[in-house]
């Protein structure tokens, strides 16, 4: 199954959210890291202006967002439903650190639908909310303050299953910077050192008797950088805009 298939076979339900604020900041996490199914139980107060302005452009996802009078409902058709928790709870399912979790809620998701439950703000989740799933999932934080912004929770658990269901190297969006042009060739590199010879040896700045480090340091530097087309054409024009001004380095 493709990446984006799976991760659209996940959803996320939150259980009795206070702010609005952090509906739409879920909304958001989740629609940068691929996924798009929102359940909300008994959200205390939602259509909002605040969820809205929250979410972004992920306003599609609040607008298709599902409200359900009981976690049961929010439920129904998933074959895994995983609480999220910062602390291990009563006679719930021992929690797992999130990115140990990963694999096994994505080949859950493979094979049916997958569901995220998180608590309430104050709250967290209930005993019985947590009894109603089959895993508990923890996102290893600070011992002395593990407690996450609702929406933060959201985004680490969505970030780690897109990282999980792309292999560890999902696509980015546009992998050129601007301006940039190809990289330059051995031979266009090789020519530039070449050049960069004749002006500095006639400017007495190098002697070919006498060569010492000067080259190896300065091709482990242009190396360095992988030098581009447009660049090396740069520095060739300083070079030739010396030579035409002094003289140095003229074939003639
Ligand atoms: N004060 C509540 C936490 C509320 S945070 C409590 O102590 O339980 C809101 C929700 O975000 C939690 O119910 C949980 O689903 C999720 N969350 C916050 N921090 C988390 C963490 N470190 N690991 C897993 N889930 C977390």
């Amino acid at each position: 199954m493709k990446p984006a298939e799976l991760l659209a076979k996940i959803r996320v339900v939150l259980c009795r959210p206070s702010h609005p604020g952090n509906i739409g900041a879920a909304a958001r996490a989740m629609k940068n890291m691929g996924l798009s199914s929102l359940y909300l139980v008994t959200p205390r107060q939602f259509p909002d202006p605040e969820a809205d302005a929250r979410a972004t452009d992920a306003v599609d996802i609040l607008a298709a967002a599902r409200v359900c009078a009981s976690l049961d409902e929010a439920l129904a058709g998933a074959t895994l439903a995983v609480a999220l928790s910062a602390r291990p709870r009563d006679l719930g399912p021992q929690p797992r650190a999130v990115r140990e979790a990963v694999g096994d809620l994505l080949a859950a998701a493979a094979r049916g639908e997958v569901a995220l439950v998180f608590g309430n703000e104050t709250t967290g989740l209930s005993n019985e909310e947590v009894q109603r799933c089959h895993a508990a999932v923890t996102i290893p934080a600070n011992p002395e303050f593990s407690s996450l912004n609702l929406g933060a929770a959201v985004q680490v658990l969505c970030y780690e299953l897109r990282l999980g269901a792309y292999g560890g190297t999902p696509p980015s969006a546009d992998p050129t910077t601007p301006f940039a042009s190809p990289p330059a060739t051995h031979d266009e590199v090789e020519g530039f050192y070449a050049h960069l010879e004749r002006v500095m040896t006639d400017a007495g700045f190098y002697n070919p008797a006498q060569p010492g480090r000067l080259f190896p340091k300065l091709r482990r530097l242009f190396g360095r950088i992988r030098l581009e087309k447009d660049e090396i054409n740069i520095l060739r024009g300083i070079l030739a805009a010396t030579q035409e001004k002094t003289g140095f380095g003229r074939r003639d």
